[in-house]
């Protein structure tokens, strides 16, 4: 009997094990979290289900009885603290060892903070990753409230757009010039900025956070131009680092993520990575995707290989954010673009902004325009350039570009 034992009860360590349970894999598959919850679904934890328009049940990824009915042992509240690569084992909290054939980890990324030397560990200041962080920030969410958010990125920018929804007066502050500088265009940054500003949010770019004040709660904020700010509670939205520190002391190959091959191998053969833990190859190039649609399209790839279906995993990127009435999807990676074309939607407020490098289409970001996102989609998969000129005439017949 075959033993795949999977670290991290997430997106990815969830469809793992779904994957493999679904083309009939017959071994047994153990599946450990250190969470308390089953595997839950992320990115309503910074969009409706902060808001409160979205029950904790939806969020859960697969119905309550479906680890058992699939003969999945699901172990909750549980860590692996060790890796024994030559043995073939894993420790956990409590000494307990778990053999493996296959071991995949899914382990996730951490969200950065803020040094304690600056008030990052102070009452009032606020992760955005778990379910946890979620249920702990939902309370301080009450109107007429001053909150700081620090970091311009999505998840900054989808907690500032709840915030200002729920009637709080919202500050974000961004050290580089622009929000969503490491990730979009500027034409992005300025649609976004522009939108947050129609809703009463105060976006300061180019300052950074000096510190948080407070004895042991926060109660207001320096910032590197020398203003202070009377705050109530912070958010901290500064990006996530990939969640290694196991793969490292295993002795596996780690760089911004643990290292696979183009099928998910790590340096070692019986382990195997998946999601925002795994840095993976693109066209040549190394990356690591922080994305609901890589983690379950790289953790299916995984599963079938170790089932030896031999099949290389070819990232398809794409993403989405949620802001007010605004749904920003992203198809393709832009790294390295050269130009950015504007296309106009058909009702105000839609727009899609195309990433090409020289001739070649890298990406595209589209926002309320889902048929212009689609369509982007299809091309960059199908590696078609069409002529920027055709992208940016209104009278272009977008559909028509993919035959
Ligand atoms: P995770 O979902 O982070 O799961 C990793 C799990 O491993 C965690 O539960 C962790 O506790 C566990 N773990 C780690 N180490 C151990 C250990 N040693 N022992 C046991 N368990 C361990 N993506 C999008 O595409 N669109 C969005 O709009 C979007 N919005 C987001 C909003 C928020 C607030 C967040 C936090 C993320 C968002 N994302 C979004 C990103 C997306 O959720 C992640 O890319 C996805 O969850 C990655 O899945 P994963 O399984 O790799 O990691």
């Amino acid at each position: 009997m075959t033993d795949v034992v999977v670290v991290g009860a997430g997106q990815a360590g969830a469809s793992v094990v779904a994957k493999l349970r679904a083309e009939g894999f017959a071994g047994t598959i153990t599946l450990i979290g250190a969470e308390k919850v089953p595997p839950y679904q992320r990115p309503p934890l910074s969009k409706a289900y902060l808001l409160g328009d979205m029950a904790q049940e939806r969020l859960y990824l697969r119905p309550a009885g479906f680890y058992a009915d699939q003969d999945i042992a699901l172990r909750l509240d549980t860590r692996v603290v060790a890796i024994d690569p030559a043995a073939q084992t894993i420790t956990l909290t409590g000494d307990e060892t778990l053999r493996y054939d296959h071991l995949v980890l899914a382990t996730g990324a951490h969200p950065r903070t803020l040094p304690a030397a600056i008030g990052g560990t102070l009452d009032g200041v606020y992760a955005m990753r778990d379910l946890a962080d979620a249920d702990a920030l939902a309370p301080e969410l009450v109107a007429g409230r001053q909150v700081l958010i620090v970091g311009g990125g999505y998840i900054g920018l989808e907690a500032a757009a709840v915030a200002a929804k729920r009637g709080l007066r919202v500050t974000l502050v961004e050290m580089a010039d622009r929000i969503l500088q490491r990730v979009a265009a500027p034409q992005t940054s300025d649609y976004f900025r522009a939108l947050h500003r129609a809703h009463g949010v105060t976006i300061r770019e180019s300052v950074g956070l000096d510190r948080l004040l407070g004895d042991t709660r926060v109660t207001g904020a320096r910032l590197t131009d020398g203003t202070e700010l009377s705050i109530d509670f912070a958010i901290v939205g500064a990006g996530v680092t990939p969640a290694t520190v196991l793969a490292d002391s295993a002795g596996l190959h780690v760089g911004n993520g643990i290292t696979t091959d183009s099928h998910g191998r790590t340096s070692d053969p019986h382990i195997w990575a998946a999601g925002d833990c795994a840095s993976c190859l693109f066209h040549g190039n190394r990356i690591r995707l922080e994305s609901v649609g890589n983690a379950i399209d790289q953790a299916e790839a995984v599963a079938l290989n170790i089932m030896g279906r031999d099949l290389p995993y070819l990232p398809k990127p794409w993403f989405w954010s949620d802001q007010y009435d605004c749904k920003l999807q992203i198809a393709g990676l832009n790294t390295g673009y050269t130009h950015v074309h504007l296309r106009k939607g058909e009702t105000p407020g839609s727009q899609s902004h195309w990433y090409y490098r020289g001739a070649d289409l890298l990406a595209v970001d589209a926002m309320n325009d889902p048929r212009n996102y689609m369509i982007g989609k299809r091309l960059i998969e199908a590696g078609r350039s069409p002529d920027p000129a055709l992208i940016i005439a209104p009278a272009t017949d977008m559909k028509a570009l993919l035959t």
